[in-house]
């Protein structure tokens, strides 16, 4: 089973794919945790890609479709996989489209108020990268992560100018994937207002 998960910045995107692919034991690749790791140990990639995700851009297709079909070839993808924040562009569509299966599209939105909130509270482990939000998924007291105790940051491109870019971009670069992929009727809508859980039912029905 290969499952996208699209929707804006802040919609929860990686949260639910992370428990979706728990649930069916399938693989999570999460594009922008591969760039960040590429961006943290220096790689050639990872320096390319730092300014444009600095500034809320998105990296270029060639960059990004090298990496993820890279990755979709390793033995562990054999099972199945949620790609998530993959494609962002009708060329990245294209491209996985003519490598893989794709069986199912979730399509999670919020409306921009809310994802705004969501995002400028956000806050990621800085050892396992796991998220929080200053509300919604609490830290532990004085501000550390529940999972390992290490300090949390806030990412570079969850700052304000950066997040009303992140919008613009998704605008036009990454919302017509929702009438590209509701054309082949694999497209399932969810609404990614409410808890954690209470979305997650919606994304396990929508996935099933
Ligand atoms: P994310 O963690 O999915 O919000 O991604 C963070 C940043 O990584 C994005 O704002 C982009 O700069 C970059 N990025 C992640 N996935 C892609 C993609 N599929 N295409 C281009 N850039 C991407």
């Amino acid at each position: 089973m290969n499952i996208i998960f699209l929707g804006a910045p802040g919609v929860g995107k990686g949260t639910q794919a992370i428990k979706l692919a728990e649930s069916l034991s399938i693989l999570h690749i999460s594009t922008g945790d591969m760039l960040r790791e590429n961006v943290a140990f220096k790689t050639d990639l990872g320096i390319k890609a730092k300014s444009y995700m600095d500034q809320g851009l998105l990296v270029p297709d060639e960059l990004v479709i090298e990496m993820v079909q890279e990755r979709l070839q390793r033995k562990d993808c054999s099972k199945g996989f949620i790609l998530d924040g993959f494609p962002r562009t009708i060329k990245q569509a294209n491209k996985i489209a003519s490598v893989i299966q794709v069986n199912k599209v979730i399509n999670i939105s919020v409306d921009d108020e809310e994802i705004v909130k969501r995002l400028s509270r956000r806050r990621i482990c800085s050892s396992c990268g796991k998220g929080f939000h200053l509300d919604y998924i609490k830290p532990k007291p004085g501000g550390k992560c529940d999972k390992c105790n290490s300090d949390l940051y806030q990412r570079d491109d969850d700052k304000p100018e950066a997040i009303q870019k992140r919008l613009e971009v998704y605008k036009n670069q990454t919302q017509p994937l929702i009438d590209y992929y509701k054309e082949k009727n694999i497209l399932a809508d969810v609404d990614g207002s409410g808890s954690v859980d209470g979305v997650f039912d919606l994304v396990k029905k929508a996935s099933s």
